[in-house]
């Protein structure tokens, strides 16, 4: 009792496991806390869109930098136009001791109109700001940054901007791991034709391209060593996933195509999750011990990418 008391969330044979891994990344583990999730999907569930939802979209946005500026993080915010009104993506990086190469976690934080967007994307957003805070306490040797974009559901012109500027000034990107939509868990599980997949709902997927597939495998190994209670589906695409639409659906295309290795850490929105994009996309829909794992995995596979300095 007092072994399952003190590692809130874990589970007992992902103890067992954790234990005979690296003591930095068990710690790293240890910390990631449901709790502090749970806090900072209450303050950003609500609709978050750039019409009626622009007020809280801003505070969610405000929100984030603040949680990200008492990490002790640098924070940028990155301003860009579109159709006439300024957004902006919030981004924060703490610099490894190499100053060669970056490693990235990302997610969007806006939503549909009339969504609360709990699991799009504020499952995605919670996950970013727990990896940030626990990763914030070591050092590494390649740059972390961190970045919650905007606009994801409107064409991503917030990671297309990013991007562009990356490629620009020649940015060395380690690998970019976009956490979209993070929570859900159902009975039921929607498999596209041609991909192999189980028809209960209970896992996490990895989505990448060729380009990523060392990326993919970091993730699920390091999940199956730290979380091992976490079902982990990998799915490597072919070219940048023109012949699997869905699989482009979030802020790691933009990556894709500039030739970035990226990611896609997802429950499978509307594959998945009945509640995707309506006003029913709320809080107690989602599953938190799920969501605190899922995060862990992230956490520990951008410190094994990021390298412990
Ligand atoms: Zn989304």
């Amino acid at each position: 009792m007092a072994l399952t008391a003190s590692f809130e969330g874990i589970a007992l044979q992902d103890l067992t496991q954790v234990r005979r891994i690296d003591p930095m990344l068990r710690q790293i583990v240890e910390a990631v806390s449901e709790g502090r999730v749970r806090a900072h999907l209450e303050a950003l569930i609500r609709p978050r869109d750039p019409y009626a939802g622009y007020t809280s979209m801003e505070a969610a946005a405000d929100f984030i930098a603040e949680t990200l500026r008492r990490c002790s993080l640098h924070l940028v915010e990155e301003r860009f136009r579109c159709e006439g009104r300024w957004y902006r993506n919030v981004i924060a990086s703490q610099p490894g001791s190499c100053r060669d190469g970056q490693v990235l976690i990302v997610a969007h934080y806006d939503t549909v109109p009339n969504s609360p967007g709990a699991d799009d994307n504020a499952s995605g957003v919670a996950g970013l700001l727990e990896v940030a805070g626990v990763l914030a306490r070591y050092r590494f040797k390649h740059d972390l940054v961190f970045i919650a974009f905007a606009l994801e559901e409107y064409g991503n012109p917030g990671s297309l901007y990013y991007v562009e500027r990356a490629k620009a000034c020649d940015a060395a990107i380690r690998g970019v791991f976009d956490l979209e939509m993070i929570g859900y868990l159902g009975q039921t599980q929607a498999v596209p034709p041609g991909i192999q997949a189980p028809a209960v709902g209970d896992f996490i997927g990895v989505v990448g391209n060729r380009r990523s597939e060392e990326l993919v495998s970091l993730f699920k190994e390091t999940a199956a060593m730290v979380v091992p209670s976490l079902p982990v589906q990998a799915l490597v695409v072919e070219g940048n996933g023109e012949n699997l639409p869905l699989v482009r659906q979030s802020d790691h295309t933009p990556f894709w195509e500039a030739g970035y290795p990226a990611v896609m850490i997802t429950d499978t929105a509307f594959l998945r999750n009945p509640h995707y994009h309506l006003p029913s996309d709320t809080l107690d829909t989602l599953n938190l011990p799920f969501l605190r794992q899922v995060t862990a995995a992230t956490a520990a596979s951008a410190a094994l990418l990021a390298g412990f300095a």
